[in-house]
């Protein structure tokens, strides 16, 4: 028998990564009585493992690099990014209140100079957050406006009332919400079993991200009826050392600084330009599972200490990075057979040189953007990487203010959702950051929605 707490409260958040310690502090600061219930020991999830980047248009940090982006290019690139399958709503929805993103990493103080290209973007637009420090102070404040946060407890289930949510069950017994349930739950990276059956293609990827990341709350919506978006496009990503813990964040993405791929036999396989979860699926089917990231002194010179996917400093303290003076020694060093990389290599300068015909048409260093180098100034570099299961861009059907809806689109009354574990957000691929700054700005609607109704 479980003990009742005998207590309601107006709001349950479920789950303490970025989504829901954000929906947490804006509940608490609208005046609503709000518990966070976090099944691990400590708050976080995946999104304190994370990079830390967000995808935002129309910054000072922008404005001051004297990029020029709009919200109107940032629409049309996830709308481009997504292949034609995300919900046009939702990314609408993203870019008018990335304010809110933006309003609380202003009074976090958490901006770096920080900004780049990265996959699906046609301008800088990925910002470098000092994650850390955004997670502490949303949880600090929360905690200041009144939020209860308890973690080491579940939620198992959704109380339905014949009506509406009315609350969550957790092994300490009902906790009931007046006004609504917000599931900021995850994704489901690590659930071997949601993997092998909406996406078994991308199974053997490294499970990756957070480890409480296993879709309990799709499982808790799916059961009353929730739709699903994305779920068959979620993808790896590629650009992982295949001994990488769960403490370190080890991915690069050379690539999109100037080197190619090769896969185990000195071959490349794809225009590298691509997203990192384009390139992870064709990874996924290159022997051995894995690439090489091969770059020359140029593309090393360009390495940013401390910040994730340019940081090859830390790769190569790690001793993953393997280094030579000429292409044929690398390829020896590599076990790769003799020949094929400096075949290779030669075949790629050339059409880097003569500006055209490559076998693959690549055009740029990152989704087209950035001239081409090519492979010719010694010493040589190479990072084996695999793909990893990071995150998953698939989940529930909401509406954009955030309210959870069953396959047939009417709405769960008392069930909204937030960050990973929604989807149509994404479509067929993934722009850099936009996980984030979805978690972010969701987060908070998800409780202005509560907070209004
Ligand atoms: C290595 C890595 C790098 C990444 N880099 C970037 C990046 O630079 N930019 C970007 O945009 N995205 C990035 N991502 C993806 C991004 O971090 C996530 O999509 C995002 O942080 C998800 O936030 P969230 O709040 O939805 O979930 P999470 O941060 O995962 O939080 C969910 C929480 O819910 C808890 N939980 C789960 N089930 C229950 C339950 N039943 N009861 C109670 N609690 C529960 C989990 O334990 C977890 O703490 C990265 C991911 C990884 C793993």
């Amino acid at each position: 028998m479980t003990t009742p707490l005998g207590r309601d409260v107006d709001a349950i958040v479920v789950g303490g990564g970025l989504a829901g310690l954000a929906a947490t502090h804006r509940l608490a600061a609208n005046g609503l009585s709000v518990t966070l219930v976090e099944k691990r020991e400590r708050l976080g999830g995946s999104s304190a493992m994370s990079g830390g980047w967000f995808a935002l248009s129309g910054t000072a940090i922008q404005r001051g690099a004297g990029v020029e982006d709009s919200d109107a290019l940032f629409l049309a690139d996830m709308v481009e990014t997504g292949g034609g399958y995300a919900d046009e709503r939702l990314l609408q929805a993203l870019v008018e209140r990335q304010a809110h993103a933006i309003a609380v990493i202003d009074r976090a103080g958490a901006w770096t100079d920080e900004l780049k290209v990265s996959a699906g973007m046609t301008a800088a637009r990925a910002h470098l957050i000092r994650i850390h420090a955004l997670l502490a102070f949303i949880e600090h404040e929360a905690r200041a406006a009144g939020a209860v946060i308890r973690t080491s407890e579940a939620a198992d289930a959704l109380v339905w009332d014949g009506a509406r949510v009315a609350g969550i069950r957790t092994a300490r017994g009902d906790l009931h919400a007046r006004a609504g349930v917000v599931l900021a739950s995850g994704g489901f990276s690590r659930s071997r079993e949601l993997l092998e059956l909406f996406v078994p293609d991308q199974a053997a990827a490294m499970p990756y991200g957070g480890v409480g990341s296993t879709g309990d709350g799709l499982r808790m919506a799916w059961m009353l009826g929730a739709g699903l978006a994305d779920i068959g496009h979620v993808a790896g990503t590629y650009g992982q050392h295949a001994a990488t813990t769960d403490d370190e964040h080890e991915l690069l993405t050379a690539n999109y600084l100037g080197a190619i791929l090769v896969n185990a036999h000195g071959e490349r396989f794809a225009d590298e330009s691509q997203s990192y979860k384009v390139l992870g699926s064709a990874v996924l089917s290159q022997p051995r599972r894995m690439a090489y990231q091969v770059f020359d002194s140029v593309v090393r010179a360009r390495s940013r200490p401390g910040v994730p996917l340019s940081d090859m400093e830390r790769i190569e303290e790690l001793g993953h990075l393997v280094s030579a003076p000429s292409i044929a020694a690398l390829e020896h060093a590599l076990g790769i057979p003799v020949g094929r990389l400096e075949r290779t290599v030669g075949k790629y300068n050339e059409s880097v040189w003569r500006r055209r015909d490559d076998v693959f048409g690549r055009t740029g260093l990152v989704n087209g953007v950035g001239p081409l180098v090519p492979v010719e100034t010694a010493p040589f570099f190479a990072y084996p990487a695999v793909t990893a299961m990071t995150s998953t861009y698939g989940g529930l059907s909401v509406a954009p203010d955030a309210s959870v809806s069953r396959i047939d689109r009417t709405r769960i009354d008392g069930l909204y959702a937030a960050g990973e574990v929604v989807g149509g957000f994404h479509g067929a691929s993934y722009m850099t950051g936009t996980a984030l700054t979805k978690a972010l700005v969701f987060g908070v609607e998800a409780a202005e929605t509560i907070a209004r109704t």
